[in-house]
């Protein structure tokens, strides 16, 4: 076996083990997501990532190799990180709660882009033409996902800043507005 195959083949150990850990920490995601378009989202990428998991299984019995999972540190800690957005979020608005969700999802997206592009340049200078087929179409969705995130985050973050800007003008009924946005804003994410 190629050095550059061996390589291929620890990459996927090391996703395996990345996306297993995903699919436990989606669901925890599309529960604590408020806007409807972001637990969608969620749901969406849950169900993609259980398909990813069985593309690096098929990926690497087309190198002859076993599915092996090697620990993923790096998404041991962007989990981590996650979780403790989650709990954080709780004691938030929700629009805030739902952005910084999306910071750590984007963080996870980014990650797996990478190695996704890592291990799709080894399978392709392997010849491993059918295993980098398969990373293609991962990466894509991984891409997409990203992509989805920032258009789901542009107008939270938009509506954020107009409701900072509103509650400087007026100190005096800061406390009755934001009350009345807290109620808007519960009713747009139920
Ligand atoms: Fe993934
Ligand atoms: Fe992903």
């Amino acid at each position: 076996m190629t050095q550059v195959k061996e390589l291929l083949i620890e990459e996927l150990q090391d996703l395996l083990d990345a996306e297993t850990q995903l699919t436990a920490a989606l669901p925890k995601m599309v529960e604590a997501a408020h806007h409807p378009k972001l637990k969608e989202a969620f749901e969406k990428h849950l169900v993609q990532t259980q398909v990813q998991v069985e593309r690096l299984r098929a990926g690497m019995e087309l190198l002859g190799a076993k599915a092996e999972a090697k620990p993923c540190k790096g998404m041991v800690g962007l989990i981590a990180e996650g979780e403790e957005t989650i709990r954080k979020g709780a004691e938030k608005e929700p629009l805030a709660a739902d952005l910084a969700l999306i910071a750590a999802a984007q963080r996870v997206e980014h990650y797996e882009i990478s190695a996704y592009g890592t291990a799709r340049s080894l399978a392709r200078q392997s010849g491993e033409i059918e295993c980098a087929k398969l990373l293609s179409y991962t990466l894509g969705e991984e891409e997409s996902t990203d992509f989805l995130l920032t258009t789901i985050a542009d107008p939270l973050v938009q509506q954020l800043s107009l409701d900072a800007m509103g509650a400087g003008a007026d100190l005096d009924a800061e406390e009755t507005r934001s009350g009345g946005r807290r109620k808007k804003a519960t009713k747009t994410a139920a």
